[in-house]
């Protein structure tokens, strides 16, 4: 592994690096973790990342993991001024939004048998990035796979078993490469994961984006639900989804997903319930558009452009409207029969 080592270190320059305006700036990558922005930032600037977080006055530990949750006025402003990027751009990177919080795995120094770590990985990511990072959503405990490369996440490195620690890096050393013992995680072997799972994983998905555009009071509700899988799944007693290491969360999902959606809509409002059953019974909103358009198409001539998936409210209203015109299409078909002259 010495091969991926840089062979320049520059860690004399920490003193000159909080003066100076930093000579590297970096833009973020799509969905990129405020973590893995800094751990680049830091490297592109000859530091590595543990005396970098020192730079921003973070300390040791998991400091710049923190900042993912919580970005401090005093570091915010540092970042503008020192590393060229605008407010807009770093509370993007942030996990700061309040609906799905308690979906966010635990800040996790310790690895524990079957439990959670803080983040996960797909190694197919990494390995096609130019600039390997870290995604937003792998932070979720719903997510199990990626759905790009339709593999499980990983939330280890399989070689020496801890999990990622990239805010503990004394190298200048990339964060596809683990921090403890130099693995090229970008090279872990792929992760199967039942197709059914994959549905169920995409529909939550979609269920929760739907409920954060719209600000649904339910929402507190379905993050209950969700975190109280595992005991409806009768997997790891006792413990909440994000407690739960993602092999042990797939295991989850594998199980849920060929049982009744029951746990999902029970006691549930009745638009909300029937809501959240087309969009597990389509496998995501994604299939639900096109059934939508498949249907619009035969009953009323509806053009195709329906197949753009929309986002957030546009959603909701869409499966409204499916809703409606799925309702009359019924009715419309049991007038027909009914009007059916007796011979
Ligand atoms: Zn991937
Ligand atoms: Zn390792």
């Amino acid at each position: 592994m010495s091969g991926a080592r840089f062979a320049i270190e520059i860690r004399e320059r920490y003193g000159d690096v909080v003066r100076d305006r930093w000579s590297v700036s970096i833009d973020p990558q799509p969905d990129e973790l405020l973590s893995s922005w800094l751990h680049r930032l830091a490297i592109a600037n000859g530091i590595a990342p543990r005396p970098f977080a020192g730079v921003l006055g973070l300390g040791d530990g998991m400091g710049s993991s923190r900042l993912d949750h919580s970005l401090t006025h005093g570091v915010a402003t540092l970042l503008q001024q020192q590393a060229d990027i605008a407010t807009e751009a770093l509370s993007a990177m942030t996990m700061t939004g309040p609906a799905l919080t308690p979906l966010l795995l635990p800040l996790r120094e310790n690895v524990r048998p079957n439990r959670s770590t803080w983040t996960q990985y797909c190694p197919q990511c990494l390995a096609g990035d130019q600039a390997p990072y870290f995604r937003r959503h792998w932070r979720l405990a719903t997510r199990i796979s990626c759905f790009v490369h339709g593999r499980g996440l990983r939330d280890r490195c399989p070689a020496c078993r801890s999990g990622i620690a990239s805010f503990d890096q004394t190298d200048l050393m990339p964060q596809h490469f683990c921090a403890r013992c130099a693995f090229a995680l970008r090279t872990a072997s792929k992760v199967f994961v039942k197709t059914s799972a994959r549905r169920l994983e995409r529909s939550i998905d979609d269920i929760c984006k739907v409920g954060m555009a719209k600000g649904s009071m339910t929402i507190g509700d379905l993050t209950s639900r969700l975190l109280g899988a595992p005991v409806i799944a009768g997997v790891s007693l006792g413990k909440t989804l994000t407690n739960l290491s993602t092999s042990s969360r797939i295991r989850c999902f594998e199980w849920l997903a060929d049982k009744p959606v029951g746990w999902l809509t029970a006691d549930e409002d009745d638009a909300v319930a029937r809501r959240r059953r087309l969009v597990l019974a389509a496998g995501g909103h994604d299939r639900l558009i096109a059934h939508f358009s498949d249907f619009m198409d035969t009953h009323q001539g509806s053009p195709r452009s329906v197949r753009s998936p929309p986002t957030g409210a546009d959603l909701a209203a869409l499966l409204a409207a499916y809703s409606r015109a799925t309702d009359d299409a019924i009715q419309t078909k049991r007038h027909r029969v009914l009007a059916v002259p007796r011979g």
